[in-house]
């Protein structure tokens, strides 16, 4: 909800704009988006938003821990509302999409390596690779032969 994106921003010391809400909006309806996305979904509410608002609001919502950046290896950055909790990503080969994975126990569990080598981990980042089920569909229907 819009007020509970208001409280969030207060409480990082950030000021309630309209191109701040509407990111955090477009990116609670659809995580895991790419910046051209952010950029069409904030100017099909607000159309007065400008390319460079967006890149800025995404930045300092980054920089503050509002908004989380993935970055899959070989794709384009992503963002996504869902915060502080280090779940982890299921990415499609195939098609890029994303859908968030959780923990399998408990609160963060891969932040504990099995060999940290003496480093300060504060955050795990966990990506399994496969196929979304509308590619494994298609691949399963596909001709074995290869013609179609
Ligand atoms: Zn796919
Ligand atoms: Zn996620």
């Amino acid at each position: 909800m819009t007020s509970d994106f208001a409280v969030q921003l207060r409480a990082a010391s950030l000021r309630v704009t309209r191109p701040r809400l509407a990111v955090l909006a477009a990116l609670r309806d659809h995580p895991h988006v790419d910046t051209d996305t952010v950029i069409e979904l904030a100017r099909a509410e607000h159309p007065t938003i400008s390319h460079q608002a967006v890149y800025d609001v995404l930045r300092v919502l980054t920089d503050t821990g509002l908004v989380r950046r993935i970055q899959p290896a070989g794709a384009t950055a992503r963002y996504e509302t869902r915060v502080g909790d280090n779940h982890h990503h299921v990415v499609c080969r195939s098609c890029g999409a994303i859908e968030d994975v959780d923990c399998a126990v408990g609160d963060a569990p891969c932040l504990t390596a099995s060999n940290d080598h003496g480093y300060v981990v504060d955050e795990a980042e966990v990506a399994y690779w496969g196929l979304c089920p509308d590619c494994a569909t298609h691949r399963i229907a596909r001709d074995p032969e290869g013609r179609g």
